[in-house]
């Protein structure tokens, strides 16, 4: 057979013989890569390290140290574990195996038995045993009906093969390990024992395709790395992120509950989250009325028609709940968006260019039916209220407004403190027209306008296609969850869609009708996903203008200063702080702790003295030692803490 032209990332073109591998050609170049080669890229697909190559083309060596590389150990790990499953549950069924950023995981039905973390031992030892036996892994490709043959009437891998059968020509990839074998897309190392250091985390239920209506199973997840410093590093960062959880932490501090039986994504705030939530809603409110914002109420329900025209209901129908048939021919539907809402607002009068730019803003209540697998706490809910605002401009103010709101953004973002985020400008998908505006000329000047403000103001970003809204190009501000997910916070929009189809117009100087832009912002983004983000940058230590409870009163004794106790808590509750007398039978010292517990930010211990005095015993949270202060002083301490948004 003649020889295969392989073309090297520099340009360079060597001659191999047909049927070498990534493995030849990576020893060719030298030890040292192969030894950290891991699999092939070849024209840009991912093939295994072993695999023959047959025809002329590009190759990349695909290493250890990148995430590629990384990818196809964790593929590996995923299918060590099915292995592992396999042999110790015979009967049970098996939906997808996947590698992802943060580990692998493997999803199984309860068919023979129901996986819990009690298992996880017993899973991870039988895994080791598997990797201990170093067995080869090899691809084969298979027809449908043998793969067919292969998983015996496995309800949810009979799915899998015919899908996989149906986008191949009728040919499923299988991998085979040992004696196991299983259907897997994702390239995967040589061997088992190349799985040498790896871990089992947790099990949880995730539904078959991630849709409600079908059934749960159990996904088994778990993390794999290729030395043990990146193992160690892993779980120093996971530890941390369960102690930011701000599912974890909403608990403890009795901020709010979820419960999927009286309504998956729809978030209950007991009094403390929603003391957090009060706090925040009435900060943005003044914030924005100082800015020239006007503040509204709208309806969360509107006639499904004023969607039909905004163009929700063909773009963004998948995230709206269904509608509601009235019976006497209305169709009301659940707003996803406010935009609609006010845009009626705009409408109700005539407006004069003197008007704008005009600033509509209000805490909208909006539904949406993420999907189920989505769902996380306050992060991502179904029912939320976005801290909403639509400004609408003459279009020569576009660049203004822009930066006016960028300003009032980072204002906010000082108050809260917040440092850690970056910008990322998202534009549609030109390809994807079911899910944008088909308009080329108004996306294109919407996304040059957007980029130039930008540019102008010398602020680095992204670009992200496909991430805009259905309307128009916005600029995204980016966090980090605690889980190391990015999620996005304020957004601001540019629209020249919306006002066109809802034929909005205002009278300009020369007396005639132009039409305005509209430009939607959110700063705070939504309460629920405010305060979970809050609660994990703060670790639920909420500066004490944030604070559920910000002052503790702990008399020594209850029957000698509890009437002082009182006195001050009248004093600081009138001045308007959150103040409670711990007048529960306990142990001084236990009150102490379990104020700090709460991280409650200040603790008053009231004893003789101080009742004599009129002072106060003060300990800040997350200090050992007290100070003490005459009580007038300490009010106006806290009062000045309080309007400083201080974190101290
Ligand atoms: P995402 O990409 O996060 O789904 P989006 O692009 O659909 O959001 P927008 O329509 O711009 O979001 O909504 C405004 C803001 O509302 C978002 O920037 C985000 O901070 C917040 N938000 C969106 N969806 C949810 C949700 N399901 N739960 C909580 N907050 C949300
Ligand atoms: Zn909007």
């Amino acid at each position: 057979m003649a020889d295969i032209k392989i073309t090297f990332p520099d340009g360079a073109v060597k001659p191999f013989a047909n049927g070498s591998t990534t493995a030849d050609v990576a020893k060719s170049i030298s030890i040292s890569l192969a030894k950290k080669a891991v699999a092939g890229k070849f024209n840009g697909e991912l093939v295994d390290y072993e695999a023959p190559l047959t025809e002329d083309g590009k190759i990349e060596i695909v290493t250890k140290d990148t995430p590629e590389g990384l990818t196809v150990l964790r593929h590996t790990a995923s299918q060590v574990l099915a292995n592992a499953l396999h042999q110790l549950y015979p009967e049970m069924h098996f939906g997808q195996g996947e590698a992802s950023d943060d580990g692998f995981s493997f999803d199984t039905d309860n068919a023979d038995h129901q996986v819990s973390s009690d298992d996880l031992p017993a899973i991870e030892a039988k895994m080791k045993e598997i990797v201990k036996a170093n067995l080869p892994i090899s691809r084969e490709v298979l027809a449908e009906a043998d793969a067919l043959k292969l998983v015996d009437g496995d309800p949810y891998q009979t799915q899998l093969v015919k899908q996989a059968a149906a986008a191949n020509d009728g040919q499923v990839a299988v991998y085979r390990q040992g004696d196991f074998v299983d259907l897997s897309d994702g390239v995967q190392m040589p061997s088992t024992g190349d799985v040498k250091i790896f871990k089992l985390l947790s099990v949880a239920g995730a539904y078959w395709e991630g849709k409600s209506s079908n059934p749960m199973l159990q996904r088994v997840y778990g993390t794999a790395f290729f030395n043990q410093k990146d193992m160690d590093a892993d779980d120093v960062r996971r530890k941390e992120a369960r102690e930011r959880d701000h599912r974890v932490i909403g608990n403890d501090l009795d901020l709010f509950f979820v419960d999927p039986k009286v309504g998956a994504g729809l978030p209950y705030w007991m009094p403390n989250g929603a003391t957090i939530r009060r706090t925040i809603e009435r900060y943005i409110i003044d914030k924005e009325i100082q800015h020239g914002y006007e503040h509204v109420y709208t309806p969360v329900l509107m006639n499904l028609d004023a969607y039909k025209t905004s163009g929700h209901w063909e773009h963004y129908r998948e995230d709206m709940f269904p509608p509601m048939d009235m019976g006497d021919g209305e169709m009301l539907e659940l707003r996803p968006m406010n935009c609609p809402s006010h845009i009626q607002i705009y409408k109700h009068h005539i407006r004069s260019y003197r008007e704008l730019p005009l600033r509509i803003a209000e805490l909208g209540m909006m539904h949406r039916y993420e999907k189920s697998g989505a769902l996380s706490g306050l992060q991502r809910v179904r029912e939320m209220t976005l801290n909403d605002g639509h400004t609408f401009v003459a279009p020569d103010q576009i660049q203004d407004e822009f930066k006016r709101i960028l300003n009032l953004m980072v204002e906010v973002y000082a108050d809260f403190d917040i440092k850690d985020y970056s910008f990322r400008l998202s534009y549609r998908d030109p390809k994807n027209t079911e899910k944008y505006f088909a308009n080329d000329e108004m996306w294109e000047k919407a996304q040059k306008m957007l980029k130039g403000a930008m540019d102008d103001l010398g602020l680095d970003y992204v670009e992200a296609e496909g991430e805009a809204a259905f309307y128009g190009p916005k600029l995204d501000v980016q966090t980090k969850t605690a889980l190391g997910n990015e999620e996005t916070l304020s957004t601001i929009q540019l629209d020249f869609m919306l006002p066109d189809r809802f034929d909005l117009h205002y009278v300009g100087a020369d007396g005639e009708e132009h039409q305005p832009v509209m430009i939607h912002r959110g700063l705070v983004s939504t309460m629920e996903r405010f305060t979970a983000y809050l609660t994990e940058m703060y670790k639920g230590a909420f500066p004490t203008w944030l604070a559920p409870h910000q002052v503790s009163i702990i008399p020594v004794s209850e029957e000698h200063q509890g009437d002082y106790a009182e006195k001050l808590r009248k004093q600081l509750a009138a001045a308007g702080v959150r103040v409670t007398v711990d007048d529960r039978n306990e142990k001084m010292n236990f009150k102490i702790r379990d104020a700090q517990t709460h991280k409650i930010p200040y603790t008053l211990v009231v004893g003789d003295k101080e009742k004599q005095d009129d002072t106060v015993s003060v300990r800040r949270y997350g200090h050992d030692e007290s100070t003490s202060e005459a009580s007038k002083d300490f009010l106006s301490d806290v009062l000045n803490d309080i309007a400083s948004y201080s974190r101290e």
